[in-house]
């Protein structure tokens, strides 16, 4: 099957207000991370709205912990429990419609 390449989570200030990667444990501990949040140079790794941007470029994640984007609105209002991925976006890249 062909992939759908229509859907995308836009980049924007608004979802970026929303997105609850800053607080989740995958990521909280990093220091690479935390070197960006204080930047806040990278527009395409911003530690954050990986649904949307894609992997993180930080390779000190801690994936043993658990992805909380349940919890974002954004992935409330996108229906992100419906693509793939549809969670740990910072790992496995930007959701995707099935
Ligand atoms: S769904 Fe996850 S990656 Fe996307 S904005 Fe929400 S917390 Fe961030
Ligand atoms: S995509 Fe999920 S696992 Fe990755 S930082 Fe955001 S909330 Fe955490």
């Amino acid at each position: 099957m062909e992939e759908n390449e229509d859907f995308q989570v836009p980049f924007n200030a608004e979802n970026a207000g929303g997105c609850v990667c800053p607080t989740c444990p995958v990521q909280i501990r990093s220091e690479c991370v935390k070197q960006k949040i204080k930047l806040e140079s990278s527009e395409t790794d911003p530690a954050k709205l990986y649904c949307s941007a894609g992997v993180s470029l930080c390779g000190d994640l801690d994936f043993s912990q658990s992805c909380i984007c349940g919890t974002c609105p954004v992935w409330q209002k996108y229906s992100l429990v419906s693509k793939s991925p549809s969670l740990y976006f910072c790992r496995h890249g930007k959701a995707k419609q099935i």
